[in-house]
């Protein structure tokens, strides 16, 4: 193999690692300012965004340590019968690039994939032994996010979250049938049984700091994981099951949704064409209703399609009001929480402020109207003391009157 500069080594790795969501932002257009025209680019990649619990946003060097793998999944860039250029860091490198970075205020954490080389403990061991060097020879207080491989050693994987903020472990695919077929060297009950014993660990060490001050931290920023959406069968359905499964299962901080996009050299058996990528924004939506607006699974599921799927067009939440109208509309000076979060247009920060407001005077629609974005879209579900929607909540029409504009939708649909 030619013997590669960092920079190089750095490129290809960096751009390797831009196909995991798990802390990505995605769906911008592609922009850059080669040739001298304008500043700055969108298509750099390298440096990602994460969210620390307390809201920062933190920036993460966002790299592979390598991207050989000996793994075949049909859907990756980097499986084993890719034809790509391929590259390698040792865990040294990678720490004294984090530590270099750091140093220039570039970033403020490391988020560390890898292709399986070798074998899935060797892989575990080298990426164990990166956090390692940060943490213990460097004394790197900054956020560590490693991806953890499902098929190594259960010790090598408490060790990753001994050093790591998060731990994730990919469940790739929302069923299992799609696994078989796409990742063929994966296992379903193997991804579970890792993600089991990374749950009981961060229970366990958060229970043994309670009563021992020098008890070791274990992912203190938890576990997550990412699915890929659209290279399969899988409806919007199976989707929002998987992840409401693997919540309550594993008590997962975040289940990341990442819309297929064909890869260079893509196999045979992958769809030719992405799914669009507003799919993947109405299941983070959905994510939402389900975690901060108190939507049971099978409500989100009520609100797709006959053929399992979220309508486009309009977000989940709408959709469902738009099915169920008999729940409307509720009095923002009388009803409980959980019945304004049900309002189209009413976020939980809306939703907050009317619930102190109605303490101290009754609220009309004008003071609605400056809590939400579009009271277009609230007026129908919604009853004020100056405001009653009578026939609109059921009129036929209701869902064109409220659904974006077509030409609207393709801001979102790059
Ligand atoms: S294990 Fe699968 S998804 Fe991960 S790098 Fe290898 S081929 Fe890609």
């Amino acid at each position: 193999m030619a013997t590669r500069t960092t920079l190089e080594k750095l490129q290809i790795l960096a751009d390797a690692a831009k196909y995991d969501a798990s802390c990505a932002s995605s769906g911008t257009a592609k922009k850059n300012s080669l040739g001298g025209k304008g500043i700055g680019s969108t298509e750099g990649m390298g440096i990602c965004h994460a969210y620390a619990p307390d809201g920062r946003c933190i920036s993460l060097l966002k790299i592979l340590l390598t991207n050989h793998c000996v793994f075949d999944c049909h859907y990756c860039v980097n499986r084993k019968s890719s034809n790509v250029e391929r590259a390698r860091f040792t865990p040294q490198e990678v720490a004294d690039l984090t530590i270099a970075f750091y140093k220039r205020n570039y970033i403020e954490g490391l988020f560390l994939s890898s292709g399986i080389v070798k074998s899935s403990n060797h892989t575990m061991e080298q990426l164990v032994e990166t956090a390692r060097i940060l943490r213990e020879e460097h004394d790197f207080r900054g956020y560590i996010h490693l991806k953890t491989i499902p098929e190594a050693d259960p010790e090598l994987v408490h060790q990753a979250g001994l050093y790591a903020d998060r731990v994730s472990i990919n469940v790739e695919l929302p069923t299992d049938s799609g696994l078989t077929r796409l990742a063929p060297d994966k296992n379903a009950r193997q991804i579970e049984g890792a993600m089991g014993r990374v749950k009981s660990d961060i229970v366990e060490l958060k229970d043994a700091r309670k009563r021992f001050k020098h008890a070791p931290r274990f992912a203190p920023a938890g576990q997550s994981t990412q699915m890929i959406v659209g290279a399969d069968a899988a409806t919007d359905s199976d989707i929002v099951g998987k992840a409401s499964g693997l919540y309550k299962s594993f008590g997962l901080r975040r289940v990341y949704y990442s819309a297929f996009s064909p890869i260079p050299d893509a196999s045979a058996v992958l769809p030719l064409k992405r799914p669009p990528l507003i799919r993947e924004h109405r299941l983070y939506q959905s994510d939402w209703l389900m975690r901060f607006y108190g939507f049971k699974p099978g409500e989100i599921v009520q609100a797709a399609g006959a053929d399992g799927n979220l309508p486009l067009d309009i977000d989940p939440k709408l959709a469902w009001a738009l099915k169920f109208r008999e729940t409307f509309p509720v009095d923002v000076n009388r009803a409980a929480k959980e019945q304004l979060l049900r309002v189209p247009g009413l976020g939980t920060t809306a939703v907050k402020r009317i619930l102190i407001a109605r303490r101290h005077r009754t609220l009309r629609l004008d003071d609605v109207a400056k809590l939400t974005q579009s009271i277009a879209k609230v007026r129908p579900f919604i009853v004020t003391c100056d405001w009653r929607p009578t026939f609109l909540t059921d009129r036929a029409d209701l869902r064109s009157m409220l659904a974006p504009k077509a030409e609207q939708l393709e801001l979102f649909a790059a």
